[in-house]
């Protein structure tokens, strides 16, 4: 990795980092969850980086991958923990980087389980660490405040245009010794639950990716498909970003229906805790160096 990557890189997680702590102060109850990911992905676009993936906004057992659907009505409530995880982009470089936020002041313990598991990760990442050393430190952390790390989700290398790059880092021991190297740009994420620790997709589908042209029939879904393939083709978008093409919600999911089954687009489902626990996350972003670790994106 070159010095001018670096450079990229640390502007990328520093624009994340404001933009991720402007939404958190607007997580309050009363407030839609929509105005939030309007708001923080606008700040991106106003200061000329690109989204490298819509805001998440999970709440309570969501663990990952909702973002608010076209016209969405929901709003936080005072029983609510908020996760909000974001990504910016600029030239092909990601930043990734996420917070939790507990409008209920019931979850205190399993918010900070979940950042000091990622306090301890960052502490022992240096070039040689095996990824299940990082897994061992992140679930005892977690296991030692009472509650458990989800075992399916993790954290990952990040190349360019690529969010989710090897190597896969467990949050718990899974025997995997591939071992970190210097200059690797990895991201840490630690998800803490009252529930088993395993998440499974729902049936929420609001994060999709562009696969490839597929054979459709409808004239609203051939026209997502241009919009999508010409805007949409590198990074993961939100259905609701289409509301320029179609600002029907029901002919809107009915056409990205078609899209799917036709394989054009995949979905990123909405990961949910199996068991309904409430989930906590924290993740960051960093370059892994000879002796520790320079962070690029951390709230
Ligand atoms: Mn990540
Ligand atoms: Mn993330």
């Amino acid at each position: 990795m070159t010095n001018v990557d670096k450079e990229k890189l640390r502007g990328v997680g520093k624009v994340l980092g404001e933009a991720i702590l402007m939404a958190k102060g607007m997580v309050k109850p009363g407030v839609k969850l929509i105005t939030v990911a309007d708001a923080a992905e606008k700040f991106l676009r106003d200061k000329n980086y690109g989204i490298a993936f819509p805001m998440n906004i999970s709440v309570n057992e969501q663990a990952a991958h909702y973002t608010p659907c076209l016209d969405d009505d929901k709003v936080f409530t005072n029983a609510d923990l908020v996760k909000i995880d974001f990504g910016a982009e600029k030239d092909g470089f990601l930043g990734d980087c996420a917070v939790t936020i507990d409008l209920s002041g019931k979850y205190g313990g399993l918010v900070s389980a979940a950042n000091e598991a990622l306090a301890k990760a960052i502490s022992v990442v240096k070039a040689g660490v095996t990824v299940n050393e990082i897994g061992k430190a992140i679930a005892e952390s977690i296991e030692s405040k009472g509650y458990s790390p989800i075992k399916n989700l993790g954290g990952h290398g990040i190349n360019e245009h690529e969010l989710h790059a090897e190597p896969f880092i467990p949050n718990y021991d899974n025997g995997d010794e591939t071992e970190l190297e210097e200059g690797m740009v990895i991201a840490l994420e630690p998800f803490a639950t009252t529930g088993k620790g395993f998440v499974a997709d729902s049936d929420i589908r609001e994060i999709f990716s562009y696969v490839g042209e597929g054979t459709t029939r409808s004239a609203d879904s051939r026209l997502l498909l241009k919009e999508i393939s010409t805007k949409y083709t590198t990074e993961p978008f939100a259905a609701r970003w289409l509301s320029n093409k179609i600002n029907s919600r029901f002919r809107l999911y009915a056409a990205m229906g078609e899209l799917m089954r036709a394989g054009a687009i995949t979905p990123h489902s909405t990961l949910v805790e199996v068991s309904n626990g409430m989930v906590s996350q924290a993740e960051a972003q960093l370059i892994v160096e000879k002796e520790g670790c320079e962070i690029l994106a951390k709230v």
